[in-house]
């Protein structure tokens, strides 16, 4: 498999180097240069295969030579170790709950696939490799407990200060070792820009080995594919394929999905569904892009205002905004809709949802008034128990908080809070 830049100013590239640098030289994000197709027979017979076995068939041809199979094995199934149940909820919402990883987010799997190719991949190389992360909330904690402990990987992760939860917060802060948490006073956005300004800075490149975990990685993005497929395995009407609902971001996750689809997995429609960052909902509906600075929302993790993955789902339907269109939706939910999704969903169907899955839970409802005999699927990105500042004050009481999180909350933090100015990153990059 090759890849090229989005940008169309770099050189192809293969699934090795695109995964070392994470972005293109031309600043642009790595695309595969064919959709593979997966055997017919696999989707017809879903159930018959075990998850390993689905996984590891998906991602095979987008790896290509540069990992072995035997290794490739190894690596899916160390990614996918944990349940990824589809639940009930109503009789036509299902939820896909991504939140049994380790720290309790979809990104586990995205975060768990890279830092073991990374690993993989600078086995035979002399310098550190620095992995630099911005973070809205989630990433950081799945990115931290992927690489924990990989040999010659550094990680440091930037993430806005009091813009995060407080589990989220105590999972990047409390690992150490080759993890480095920078608290930035400032939000996301600086975060992000403060990344891009070091990977653009050739000075910095020249000396350092640096590369990047965030979801534009294909290494993190195309192992999200997975369970969409395992949805499928799991998905009881065959021959009505789901309406699939991503509560999105920066588009990475909801970007896969698509992507599995073009590859020959039955999906109706997709809607992505943002909060108040609703400058792509806002592209759909007019054709017209509208930049405009984030805002703060109880479902952090989706605060992002122009999203990256977005042009890659472009690029799966050749950059024509009617073809997108076709297939996917977009809306955007507000904070008080939100909340007020997490308590009915809680006294109707005694179901707890995270904010980020109340989101997507609620574009789902108002799709399905639209279309009432559509079945679909949410995805749901985090667990309820990261947001208890949220969701307690929904349902009116204390939601048990599994030992996981337990230990982690009576550790004490380490980080290094920075300005939002580029130098204080470098000079603390060069410490490392
Ligand atoms: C990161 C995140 C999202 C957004 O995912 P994208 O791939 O950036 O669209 C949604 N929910 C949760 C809980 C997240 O951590």
């Amino acid at each position: 498999m090759k890849y090229y830049s989005l940008n169309h100013q770099s050189p192809i590239t293969n699934f090795k180097e695109a995964t070392i640098r994470g972005q293109a030289p031309d600043k642009g994000l790595y695309f595969p240069d064919v959709i593979p197709q997966v055997d017919k027979e696999l989707i017809e017979n879903v159930e018959q295969y075990s998850n390993e076995e689905i996984a590891f068939r998906v991602i095979r041809p987008y790896v290509g030579e540069v990992i072995p199979d035997d290794e490739l094995r190894r690596i899916v199934n160390e990614t996918i170790n944990f349940s990824i149940p589809l639940v009930k909820v109503t009789d036509n919402i299902y939820s896909l709950e991504l939140f049994h990883g380790p720290t309790l987010a979809f990104k586990d799997v995205g975060a768990r696939f890279m830092s073991r190719c990374l690993g993989y991949f600078v086995k035979d190389q002399q310098k550190k490799v620095i992995v630099l992360v911005a973070t809205s909330g989630d990433t950081g904690g799945a990115v931290a407990n992927g690489f924990y402990g990989v040999e010659g990987v550094e990680v440091v992760i930037l993430y806005p200060s009091g813009k995060v939860s407080s589990v989220q917060e105590k999972q990047l802060t409390t690992l150490g070792k080759n993890i480095h948490a920078l608290e930035v006073k400032g939000n996301f956005d600086d975060c992000q820009q403060m990344v891009k300004e070091a990977f653009a800075d050739e000075a910095l490149t020249n000396q350092l080995f640096l590369t990047s975990a965030n979801s534009i990685n294909v290494a993190r993005w195309l192992p999200q594919q997975f369970y969409y497929f395992l949805a499928w395995k799991q998905w009881p009407f065959k021959n009505q394929p789901p309406v699939i609902c991503v509560p999105s971001g920066n588009f990475g996750n909801i970007c896969a999905g698509m992507l599995a689809n073009q590859s020959g997995l039955p999906v109706k429609k997709f809607i992505a569904a943002c909060n108040a960052n609703d400058i792509i909902p806002n592209y759909l509906h007019s054709g017209e892009l509208k930049l405009k600075p984030a805002v703060a929302t109880i479902s952090n993790a989706m605060d992002v205002a122009n999203p990256s993955n977005f042009v890659r789902i472009m690029e799966l339907f050749h950059q024509h905004l009617d073809e997108t269109k076709a297939m996917l939706e977009s809306c955007s939910i507000d904070d008080a809709t939100t909340r007020k999704t997490i308590k009915t969903v809680y006294d109707k169907y005694h179901y707890l949802l995270d904010p980020h899955s109340a989101v997507a839970f609620k574009a789902m409802e108002d799709y399905q008034q639209q279309h009432p005999s559509q079945k679909g699927i949410i995805v749901s990105t985090a667990h309820p128990v990261k947001f208890p500042e949220v969701v307690e004050q929904e349902i009116g009481k204390t939601i048990e908080i599994p030992d996981s999180v337990k230990g982690i909350m009576n550790k004490q933090p380490v980080k290094t809070t920075i300005e939002v100015d580029y130098n204080s990153l470098k000079s603390f990059l060069h410490t490392i």
